[in-house]
């Protein structure tokens, strides 16, 4: 007997980035990896918007969390008689099946579809999510008049507690969800077709692996690269797209005549010489800019769609900790501080506290990508005037060790075509964040949110012993970002002096 292949949003919205995506959702779900925690983390902020985005309407009825999928269709369908608000109301016609995050009653009969983003801007992939919505709930006899999105307004400053009405920014997208709807069925016969296939479609790696979202299957379909592949190259990945259609897989067999740019053509020429690229004189320059004692800094910091704190934005950057390594002179032994936040509250001005103790006088504050660490500055100098002509002053000592990497000064093979310092550090050191419990940014400041038990994604809090293992972790991958920093630098000065 066929089976019936039910299309929801999310596969749609799959078989529209991938059809071999798609194929996996559907026949072999089992060999899509699980999210990770920082992943998990990031969906449940999603889910705590689309709560305060129900306060909206408190009137509206909530479907979502009445039994299973044919027990939400029946109560639906029920529901609508009653012309209020619903939040999750679902609806199935055919082979598709949608929800919605809030339906409306516009006018006698019809309904307005709000789609809710924890994101501050318009995207395509969002209006084409509204359009298969709007094409279910037709279809299934629920008329749509008009399609919003509810984004996050992030020039919303939070005063007590949140207001959902300042907080959202709504979109009127019923003109775009018409136009992208024409050929929708034509894509859903075409995704039923290859869900229905016995084994998935023959589909070529490219931009679409990344666009509009990171695929799961990466590390099954990108496995069969070499090493140093075209898709490391240096800029956009048009380039290594066409390299790839004309069968070139290797930076390595990249002609000579190729139209490269100059920082790929120091790609090239590592990748064929096996050697490293140094340009002696421009890190020289560096080197003899910096002023000693050497303040090797870097900072961790957050930012929540829900701002935690009063007078923050959505998506303000909060920092919550930073470690300091301090050079006397190039060999000497560091000296080391840190701050990490405890508890609840807002940790900035206890943070600038610390900072500006351990801070002195004279010698150059040396982060990498100087950008990120300004602008944190920048933005704590506006909220504690009292510290801002102390970070002014601050601010004129940074160097940034990323520029001889970002200007490709120096580059080695192993860095894959990144300047990051998680790239960096075992090109230049035998060192790497490899096997780190906390391993970058993002993980940090997921993990600061999951134990400081402010962030209510309706979880309690971890137990004493766990944040103490999560604050051991913090403490360990932000010493390694400066303590790093002190290795890479000792790296170059022993390449050029
Ligand atoms: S990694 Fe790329 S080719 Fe493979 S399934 Fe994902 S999007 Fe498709």
């Amino acid at each position: 007997m066929d089976r019936k292949i039910i299309i929801s949003k999310s596969k749609y919205l799959a078989g529209l980035q991938c059809l071999k995506y798609l194929w996996y959702q559907v026949n072999a779900r089992e060999e899509i990896p699980e999210p990770g925690f920082t992943a998990q983390f990031i969906f449940k902020q999603g889910l705590l918007v689309s709560e305060y985005a129900k306060k909206l309407y408190p009137e509206g009825i909530d479907l979502g969390k009445i039994g299973d999928l044919k027990e939400q269709l029946v109560k639906t369908s029920e529901l609508l008689s009653e012309r209020k608000p619903l939040f999750e109301a679902s609806c199935s016609f055919g082979n598709v099946y949608s929800r919605a995050d809030i339906l409306v009653p516009a006018d006698i009969d019809r309904w307005d579809i709000i789609e809710v983003k924890s994101s501050t801007q318009l995207k395509e992939e969002h209006i084409h999510d509204v359009s298969f919505q709007k094409y279910c709930f037709d279809k299934a006899g629920v008329k749509i008049r008009k399609c919003y999105l509810a984004n996050i307004n992030n020039q919303y400053i939070r005063k007590g507690d949140i207001n959902p009405g300042e907080l959202f920014k709504k979109t009127d997208i019923t003109v775009e969800v018409e136009e992208i709807l024409e050929g929708i069925e034509d894509r859903i016969e075409e995704i039923l077709e290859i869900a229905a296939r016995q084994s998935p479609p023959e589909i070529f790696i490219g931009k679409h692996c990344d666009e509009p979202y990171s695929c799961p299957l990466k590390d099954r379909c990108w496995r069969f690269l070499p090493d140093n592949h075209i898709f490391n190259l240096y800029g956009n990945k048009d380039k290594a797209t066409q390299l790839y259609n004309e069968g070139i897989l290797s930076i390595k067999d990249i002609p000579d005549w190729y139209n490269l740019t100059l920082k790929q053509k120091i790609q090239l020429e590592c990748a064929k010489t096996e050697k490293p690229k140094i340009n002696k004189s421009e890190i020289l320059k560096f080197i003899n800019n910096l002023e000693y004692p050497l303040y090797f800094f870097d900072f961790e910091t957050f930012s929540t769609a829900i701002p935690l704190y009063e007078g923050v934005k959505p998506y303000q950057i909060i920092p919550f900790q930073y470690s300091i390594h301090i050079l006397d002179t190039i060999d000497s032994q560091p000296r080391h501080y840190d701050f990490l936040a405890e508890g609840a509250e807002d940790p900035r001005e206890e943070l600038l506290l610390n900072l500006r103790k351990q801070i002195d006088e004279t010698g150059s504050i040396i982060v990498y990508y100087e950008l990120f660490e300004k602008g944190v500055l920048k933005e704590l100098a506006e909220t504690f005037p009292d510290y801002s002509q102390w970070i002014d002053s601050i601010l004129t000592r940074i160097v940034d060790l990323y520029k001889p990497f970002g200007n490709f000064h120096y580059y080695h093979s192993s860095q894959k075509g990144s300047a990051s310092v998680k790239n960096v550090l075992p090109a230049i050191t035998d060192l790497s964040y490899e096997g780190m419990e906390i391993a970058d940014g993002m993980a940090a400041s997921v993990y600061f949110l999951y134990i400081c038990g402010n962030y209510d994604t309706g979880e309690s809090c971890p137990a004493k012993e766990e944040v103490e293992k999560v604050r051991k972790s913090l403490i360990k991958y932000c010493g390694m970002d400066t303590g790093g920093m002190i290795h890479i630098l000792r790296a170059l000065v022993k390449e050029v002096v």
